[in-house]
């Protein structure tokens, strides 16, 4: 099934040390609400069948929002929406808000929670839209977002104390988290595989990754194209045929990674997503790599 992270806002309000976003970008771009219909419609005709409101903060376009999940609902798209719970400060407000977009058809909700994401926001208010989806029957999960350092301990306890559904999440380090110290691990020779679903901008710029995709500005790898040229179904062709997008998705970047050159003793220090950009987002080694794809798809064991 087709699935795609819908940015209909950059903007937030708050400003985590962690976050994906980069100090260049502006807060304020929002996509046109009616464009966002628009577009919502041809994702249905082509097959889209997920759809996941995220980027800034949803819920500071709440009415907006609300009505894209009942148009969702409407064409047979599931949807969810990601959100920092600062809408969820007492539990009357995050029921009524929690009801609202269940009555819409809301499938998910995944709340972000993070050391850093609770400097901004009490961690009560995700214990609250927690519990509101609980009791109203909405669908939802906790995403922990950490670097496996021990002061994340008390965050995951928290969360352990109240018997709330969670997934810890490597932070990425890409935009704001750029300058974070690189944390030395070693992992699995493990074959990081992604599913790789593309990411639409406020100001329709699509690509082929939800995550750190936007983010390598050295070669730009992941951009797909606006939707200002192209139609829903030519972007998504595009992501689903490029040669290199599918070795990521089916031999996974370690094993490009150890094509490319780099020693099995190295490339488990990287996580995925780093390993990803010191591959992809050098023009050297992406040239090179597009040059020999015939190669790296014969190569298997
Ligand atoms: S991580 Fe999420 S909540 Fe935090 S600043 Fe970025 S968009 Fe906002
Ligand atoms: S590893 Fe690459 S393709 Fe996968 S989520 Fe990270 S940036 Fe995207």
């Amino acid at each position: 099934m087709r699935k795609l992270a819908f940015g209909y806002s950059t903007r937030c309000n708050i400003r985590c040390e962690h976050c994906v976003a980069t100090e260049d970008i502006p807060d304020s771009r929002k996509m046109d609400h009616d464009k966002a219909k628009e577009i919502i419609v041809e994702m249905a005709q082509a097959g889209i069948g997920g759809i996941s409101f995220s980027a800034g903060e949803p819920f500071l376009y709440f009415n907006e929002i609300a009505e894209l999940v009942k148009l969702c609902r409407q064409i047979g798209i599931y949807t969810r929406i990601v959100t920092n719970s600062f809408w969820a400060k007492t539990a009357e407000s995050s029921d009524s808000l929690v009801s609202e977009l269940k009555e819409n058809g809301l499938c998910q909700l995944r709340l972000s929670y993070s050391r850093w994401h609770q400097k901004n926001v009490n961690r009560s208010n995700v214990l609250n839209a927690a519990r509101s989806c609980q009791k109203i029957g909405l669908n939802y999960f906790i995403s922990f977002v950490t670097d496996f350092s021990k002061e994340d301990d008390q965050y995951e306890q928290f969360l352990r104390n109240h018997c709330l559904t969670f997934f810890p999440e490597p932070v990425i380090y890409a935009g704001r988290a750029e300058s974070f110290k690189r944390r030395r691990i070693l992992t699995d020779y493990q074959a990081n595989c992604c599913n790789m679903n593309p990411y639409l901008t406020p100001d329709l710029d699509m690509y082929a990754c939800c995550d750190a995709g936007s983010y390598f500005p050295e070669t730009n790898f992941f951009y797909l194209g606006s939707l200002k040229d192209n139609t829903v179904e030519q972007l998504f062709v595009k992501s689903e045929t490029d040669r290199l997008y599918n070795l990521i998705r089916t031999m996974g970047i370690t094993n490009i990674a150890s094509f490319a050159g780099m020693k099995a003793r190295e490339i488990i220090t990287y996580s995925k997503c780093e390993l990803c950009r010191k591959l992809f987002n050098s023009p050297e080694t992406l040239t090179r790599l597009r040059a020999e794809v015939p190669q790296l798809e014969a190569w298997s064991r």
